[in-house]
């Protein structure tokens, strides 16, 4: 899974088709992710001591991880993810388009070092 919290990715299905914004949580266990702004959802709450007022509250639900594309910041494309091993062993995604690194995602193995 290689989106993480943090990363700007594009909604290709759905009501929110075509928006970019920023993963704000991973459910890893779910395949699901938290988007700012995605999926927002009217909530009706009853009164309570914590809510006095009740009524309607707008938040987010998750989304599935394969809805999503996440943008390269160097071609600004939404793009598919691959990793691959660096020379000194470590870890990192890239974009499968123009091939830029996206960040190191695991520490420097020497059995991977080539
Ligand atoms: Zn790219």
């Amino acid at each position: 899974m290689l989106i993480r919290a943090g990363d700007t990715v594009e909604v290709i299905t759905g009501a929110d088709r075509g928006t970019r914004s920023r993963v704000v949580t991973i459910d890893r266990q779910a395949r699901k992710a938290i988007v700012e702004g995605v999926n927002r959802v009217y909530k009706h709450v009853k009164r309570s001591q914590k809510n006095p007022q009740g009524g309607r509250l707008s938040k987010e639900m998750p989304v599935q991880l394969s809805n999503l594309k996440l943008i390269c910041e160097t071609c600004k494309q939404a793009t598919r993810v691959g990793a691959r091993y660096l020379e000194d062993g470590s870890k990192e995604r890239h974009c499968k388009k123009c091939g830029a690194g996206l960040g190191q995602i695991a520490p420097p193995r020497p059995a991977y070092a080539k």
